[in-house]
């Protein structure tokens, strides 16, 4: 499921520009709009900047070719369907929350930081598992045995939407 939303009614509001008039509490309460337990469920939030007419033209503007994006992704299924093979799940979306906890460890120490999330209340526990599972899938893109804290900073990153320090592109992160 893909859901997209303009950031206030006009949707230029950007905390980069000043394009948008809409007034702060009318852009609270389009933003509201949006409810807690229906973005509990999203697990990746991206926000897309405004693209200008040089970057859409530039050379390499469209970044990688879809063809090499989706041999990275069949490598990354192939690596889930080997660790999952002998049980019925395929993917890491098809796991139960609690058999991704206890049957596949991530690296010492690497969930840390999603732990004190949950502790802090930024993160449900929904959303703790949730981060758990993007971090695998973000550990099987980049071709390693299980995830490390880079890989779990990328998922909480992804999740929240607060910037962790950690690059967005997957190429940046083996
Ligand atoms: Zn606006």
């Amino acid at each position: 499921m893909v859901l997209a939303a303009n950031p206030c009614p006009c949707g230029r509001f950007s905390p980069k520009e000043t394009l948008c008039e809409c007034p702060p509490s009318s852009i609270r309460r389009y933003q509201a709009r949006l409810s807690g337990p229906l973005l509990d469920r999203v697990d990746l939030r991206v926000e897309a900047e405004r693209v200008t007419r040089a970057e859409l033209t530039a050379d390499g503007a469209c970044g990688e070719s879809t063809a090499t994006v989706a041999g990275r992704v069949r490598a990354a299924r192939e690596r889930a369907a080997k660790r999952l093979a002998g049980t019925p799940w395929r993917t890491n979306s098809d796991i139960p929350g609690r058999e991704l906890r206890n049957r596949w460890h991530a690296a010492p120490g690497a969930m840390d930081e999603a732990e004190r999330s949950l502790e802090r209340g930024v993160l449900s526990a929904r959303g703790l598992d949730r981060v758990l599972r993007v971090a695998w899938t973000v550990a099987d893109l980049v071709g390693r045995d299980r995830p490390d804290a880079r890989d779990v900073a990328l998922a909480l990153q992804l999740r929240t939407g607060v910037p962790r320090g950690v690059p967005m592109a997957i190429g940046a992160l083996t």
